[in-house]
């Protein structure tokens, strides 16, 4: 490389967004991709990563795994639930566990998983480590994707200030080669194909540098284990777990009990105050109130039309305004809930005041709430 070119590079590389920004954005990606249920980072430090993956809709299950607790502990409280969560519990479930334990060693808690990031971890590996890692991972982990990234040596003379590795904690840094060939014989030894990419690019000029973190993308060749192989895999508990959240979800009957029993109230109320308002405006001329719709707009044209077609009014007795449950039933928010009438009637049985046949939801005129 020409040493005057390489220098002026070295005063200028800055990557934007940051290069570990990069890295679990390419990581995103691929969960937006493929979709995985359940992803486990291994080597997660401050848990950076499973902050943002969180956010991914399919993910049910998120594990991280470091061998040092301390590193994890530090900000693990920012994975847990937040008040708003609670508030608006998720149509999706979510578990995020973190464990204390080294990749060389094998644990039932790490089987099932569909993807398995390794983000700038395998440098950081004794050598000993580095020989157990394929058959942790591939063999008895062997989820449908690994992902693993480690920084390409080649780009080093390009970076400022760096003299053997990026960091004091490396235990090697492989060239575009070295990394390649370990990549494909595991994959072949475990039944994967690689696919090579990478975050960084290298300047104009100096493309064969590579990128400044190499990544492989493993997928596997053979079809889901299966619970019977699964099984037959050591049970032994070697890591320990420092940290365990559930998020609040709809798919947990106390917290969609109290969605519905909300929507139920609320949906009844506004049918209630079109109800009341259009009996204001009707006063009492007989006439004008024996032609009387609660439909004027978009949601009482919603609640006319199937007033008229399915003959589900709302009507007000003494002090009391009867919403027909059919009727509620037919709001898109509550039938998405509860999916079926009965559900419907499960869930807010002794929760909701009804009509003494069961049929209606009764609101009080006076009642504000
Ligand atoms: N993946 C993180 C940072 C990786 S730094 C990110 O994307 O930002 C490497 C991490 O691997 C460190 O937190 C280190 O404690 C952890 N580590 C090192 N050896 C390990 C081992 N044998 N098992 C599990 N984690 C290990």
């Amino acid at each position: 490389m020409d040493k005057n070119f390489q220098e002026e590079f070295t005063q200028i590389i800055k990557f934007k967004p940051p290069l570990y920004k990069q890295r679990h954005q390419f990581v995103k990606d691929l969960v937006e991709k493929y979709k995985p249920k359940k992803v486990a980072d291994l080597g997660c430090a401050d848990c950076s990563l499973l902050r943002m993956l969180k956010f991914c809709s399919c993910i049910e299950v998120l594990a991280g795994l470091d061998i040092c607790a301390n590193v994890m502990k530090e900000k693990m409280h920012t994975l847990s639930p937040l008040p708003v969560d609670y508030l608006q519990p998720s149509e999706r479930s979510l578990t995020i566990t973190l464990h204390h334990g080294s990749v060389a060693h094998k644990d039932p808690c790490m089987l099932g998983f569909d993807l398995v990031t390794c983000i700038e971890l395998i440098e950081h590996l004794e050598e000993p480590e580095l020989k157990k890692f394929p058959e942790v991972v591939f063999g008895f982990m062997a989820p449908s994707i690994v992902v693993i990234s480690t920084p390409n040596s080649e780009f080093n003379p390009l970076l400022p200030g760096v003299i053997l590795y990026r960091h004091p904690d490396h235990k090697f840094e492989w060239n575009q080669a070295q990394f390649q060939s370990w990549a494909l014989a595991t994959a072949r030894c475990y039944d994967y194909s690689v696919e090579f990419t990478g975050v960084g690019h290298p300047p104009t000029g100096m493309e064969k540098a590579g990128f400044c973190t190499q990544i492989g993308v493993f997928i596997r060749k053979y079809p889901q284990t299966g619970e019977s192989l699964q099984s037959e895999k050591p049970t032994e508990v070697i890591y320990e777990t420092v940290f365990k959240a559930v998020y609040p979800s709809l798919k947990d009957e106390k917290y969609l009990q109290n969605a519905v029993i909300s929507e139920v109230i609320f949906t009844a109320q506004i049918i209630k105050h079109r109800l009341m308002s259009k009996h204001e405006e009707y006063g009492n001329d007989p006439e004008r109130k024996s032609k009387f719709q609660p439909s004027v707009d978009c949601f009482s044209d919603y609640l006319g039309k199937l007033v008229v077609e399915k003959n589900m009014e709302p009507f007000v007795s003494g002090n009391e305004v009867y919403i027909p449950l059919a009727t509620i039933f037919s709001f898109p928010k509550v039938n998405r809930l509860c999916g079926t009438f009965e559900k419907l009637c499960k869930l807010i049985a002794g929760k909701v005041t009804l009509s003494s046949d069961g049929s209606a939801v009764m609101v009080n005129i006076e009642c504000e709430d």
